[in-house]
């Protein structure tokens, strides 16, 4: 990244966490439709029905799906149990149409934010309905400040489901020792590089350092026995995992992100590699949007294309 790159992202970064910012794109038409142009290209749109078609649509190509309710910090009771409310209907419409995909969500989206046994029985409900459904939930991966109740929720859920999986930031110093300690649980692990600015003394900045700690947990994950995401659009990282063989062992599996490198999506289908494609809907785009951009500032660039364009570009036709 260049230093102006590094600039924009830092400044997205902190944009992200500003609430008040969050409030007033939500609180002004002008400025909320102008950006949901530049979120298409990352967010399916703000209807169940907008994540379920575009779903079906690349599960029909031949890719694997996973689909986030987006949102998280969510601060109010009833909006927790709303978004656990849709969550549970989100399963429901999977089931019924037999679109094969797995469902992925924040912990602080179904109550963590207010009290962990909250988000402890909203996650379990969710977990025994999708059992039943046969299908696999996945805990996303929230700030540091937070991964400590992540994984207890986690682990305490997991005694009674087998079916959650649990996501990994590669960029935490601690991570190596979190995945020794999730040795006995059978949920697969997704490793991530992390979306969020962390301090110097806890994570390692992008990096090819964080590229061999990456490939590291990777292996220890295989070694261990874990079912492994691969979940990471960093061709270094996809090109070592490819060379190593790994992606030949059982359970383990690319992921990408919607409307980030569709050519790479398929060009590793085409090589016959598993490929899962990660769509989110939901009218929490604005914070996936900040991150989006903070990862490969150029795309501020392509987010003034979108906003200013009269067409709407359609993600879904980029996969091949
Ligand atoms: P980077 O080093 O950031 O990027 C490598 C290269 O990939 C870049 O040079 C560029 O070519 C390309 N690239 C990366 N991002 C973009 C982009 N936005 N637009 C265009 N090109 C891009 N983070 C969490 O903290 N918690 C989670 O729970 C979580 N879940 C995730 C689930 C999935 C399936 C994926 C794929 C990512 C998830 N993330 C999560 C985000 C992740 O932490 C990274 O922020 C994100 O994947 C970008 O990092 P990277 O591994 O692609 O590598």
């Amino acid at each position: 990244m260049t230093n102006l790159e590094k600039k924009i992202a830092e400044a997205m970064k902190s944009i992200a966490r500003r609430a008040d910012v969050k409030t007033y794109v939500e609180q002004t038409p002008a400025i909320y439709q102008l950006l949901q142009r530049a979120a298409a290209k990352y967010v399916t749109g703000e209807k169940r029905e907008d994540g379920l078609g575009a779903g079906r649509q690349l599960a029909d190509k031949g890719y694997a799906i996973s689909l986030e309710y987006i949102g998280e910090n969510t601060a109010d009771f009833h909006a927790c149990e709303a978004a656990a409310l849709e969550l549970s209907l989100l399963v429901h419409a999977l089931a019924e149409r037999g679109i094969p995909a797995r469902v992925s969500f924040d912990l602080s989206h179904i109550g963590l934010s207010l009290d962990g046994n909250l988000a402890y029985k909203n996650l379990t409900a969710l977990a025994a309905l999708a059992r039943q459904a046969g299908i696999e939930l996945f805990v996303s991966m929230e700030e540091s400040a937070k991964t400590d109740a992540i994984l207890a929720i986690y682990e305490r859920a997991t005694s009674a489901y087998a079916n959650i999986g649990i996501t990994l930031q590669a960029q935490l110093n601690r991570t190596a020792q979190d995945l020794n300690a999730l040795q006995p649980i059978p949920g697969r692990i997704r490793i991530v590089k992390g979306a969020y600015q962390e301090p110097d003394h806890l994570a390692m900045p992008r990096s090819s350092a964080l590229n061999e700690r990456y490939v590291q947990l990777v292996e220890q994950a295989i070694r261990i026995g874990h079912r492994v995401s691969i979940a990471t659009h960093d061709e270094s990282v996809i090109d070592e995992v490819i060379k190593r063989g790994w992606i030949h062992e059982p359970g383990v599996e690319f992921e990408l992100l919607y409307g980030i490198r569709p050519d790479l999506s398929s060009r590793l289908k085409k090589a016959g590699y598993p490929v899962r494609v990660y769509l989110t809907y939901g009218r929490e785009w604005y914070l996936y949007l900040c991150h989006r951009i903070a990862e490969y500032p150029p795309n501020l660039f392509q987010a003034l294309l979108d906003i200013t364009s009269t067409g709407q570009a359609d993600p879904v036709l980029e996969y091949e």
